[in-house]
C-alpha cells in the first residue's frame, strides 16, 4: 500500500512535527489516498524490484523514493494493536544527538555531517507488551542496630522486627522488543515511552518510515517481560522496607499472573556510523528524544512501567524482641 497525494500524485508521508499526513511535493496536508498494491519484492509506485530486510513491513523504494507499506505484514496475525507515532522528525532527532554529544564525543569530522546523517532512518520496532497482576508476599527478619559508648565500654543494641509485606501490583504494558536486529539492551534503554499517546494502529503512520514485523512470538519472549516485572516488584518491595539495618528474607512468594499481551510498534531513529572499520550505533527514542549510544551500554535503572501499587494490604511492623549485648 502507498499513500498518494490527491493533489499532485506524490508520495504522502506521516510528518511528526505536524502530527498529520503531509505531501512533501506540494505541501498539502491530509491529502492522501491509500492505494493498494506492491509487495516486499516490487514497488507499488514505479514497479521497480525492491530488496528489503527479511522482516520488513514497510520500506523505501531505492528507485523512486516512495515509502511502501506491505499489506500482508500489517494485517491478520501481523496487525499491531497499537502504534506510538513518531513525534520527532529527523531534524528533531539530529538536534537531540547534537545536544547529547555536541563536539565532545570522539567526533570525527563527518560524524554529524549531512552526508553521514543521511543514513539515519526512522524505524518502527515491533514490541510485545505484557500486562501482569503481581502478588508479592514477603516475610522477613529486620534488624535495627544502635551502638553507643559509655566509659570504656561499647554497647550495641540489636532490635529484631518481623517484617511482613503483601503487595498487589498491576503492571501495564511491560515492553519487550521482538526484533533480532535491535539489540535488547539498547531497546531497554530506550524506555520509558509515553503510553498516554498510543494510537490504534493505522498503516498511514508507517509511511515515511521503515517498519518490521515481530521476529519472535509473545510466548517466546515472555521470560524477558517476567524478569522486568519481577525486578520492578522487588524494587517496590525494597522501597517499602527502608529504615532497617538489615532485612533477611524468611519467605518470598512472588506470583505473576499474565492478564494480557498486545503487539505494538514503537518509533526509533537509528543512526549507524562507520568509523575506522567499526560501526557505532546511535538510537534516539522517536517519541521522547532520549538518546542512547553504543557505548557505554549501562543497564538503566529499573523502569516502573506505570506500575501502581493497588493495595498495600498488610503492612505490619512487629517489634519481636530486643537484645542488649554488652561487649
Ligand atoms: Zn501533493
Ligand atoms: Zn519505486
Amino acid at each position: 500500500m502507498v499513500f498518494k497525494c490527491r493533489n499532485c500524485g506524490g508520495n504522502v508521508v506521516y510528518e511528526p512535527s505536524r502530527q498529520s499526513m503531509y505531501c512533501p511535493h506540494c505541501e498539502s496536508l491530509d491529502s492522501e489516498d491509500a492505494v493498494q498494491g506492491g509487495s516486499p519484492t516490487q514497488c507499488a509506485v514505479c514497479g521497480a524490484p525492491m530488496e528489503v530486510q527479511a522482516y520488513a513491513s514497510s520500506s523505501r523504494c531505492e528507485h523512486c523514493g516512495s515509502y511502501v507499506v506491505f499489506n500482508e505484514r500489517v494485517e491478520g496475525t501481523y496487525e499491531p494493536r497499537w502504534i506510538l507515532p513518531f513525534r520527532l522528525n529527523k531534524d528533531g532527532a539530529v538536534k537531540e544527538m547534537e545536544k547529547e554529544f555536541g563536539r565532545r564525543i570522539f567526533a570525527p569530522r563527518d560524524f554529524m555531517s549531512t552526508k553521514s546523517l543521511a543514513k539515519m532512518v526512522g524505524v518502527y520496532v515491533p514490541f510485545w507488551l505484557y500486562d501482569y497482576k503481581a502478588r508479592y508476599d514477603f516475610v522477613g527478619e529486620g534488624t535495627k542496630v544502635r551502638s553507643w559508648q559509655s566509659g570504656n565500654t561499647e554497647y550495641v543494641e540489636t532490635s529484631y522486627y518481623e517484617v511482613i509485606r503483601q503487595m498487589d501490583v498491576a503492571f501495564d504494558k511491560v515492553p519487550v522488543d521482538a526484533s533480532y536486529a535491535m539489540e535488547d539492551g539498547i531497546m531497554d534503554l530506550m524506555e520509558p515511552y509515553d503510553y498516554q499517546v498510543f494510537q490504534d494502529f493505522e498503516p498511514k503512520y508507517m509511511s515515511g518510515f521503515y517498519g518490521e514485523i515481530y521476529n519472535q512470538g509473545a510466548q517466546e519472549l515472555e521470560e524477558r517481560a517476567q524478569t522486568k516485572a519481577r525486578s520492578a516488584s522487588e524494587q517496590l518491595l525494597q522501597e517499602s522496607v527502608q529504615g532497617y539495618s538489615s532485612v533477611r528474607p524468611v519467605r518470598k512468594d512472588l506470583n505473576l499472573q499474565r492478564e494480557g499481551v498486545s503487539y505494538a510498534l514503537m518509533p526509533v531513529w537509528q543512526y549507524l556510523y562507520r568509523y575506522r572499520n567499526k560501526t557505532y550505533a546511535f538510537h534516539v527514542n522517536g517519541q521522547t528524544g532520549k538518546v542512547v549510544g553504543t557505548t557505554p551500554v549501562s543497564r538503566g535503572k529499573v523502569a516502573a512501567y506505570g506500575a501502581s501499587v493497588f493495595a498495600a494490604v498488610v503492612l505490619i511492623f512487629h517489634l519481636a524482641f530486643g537484645i542488649l549485648e554488652i561487649l
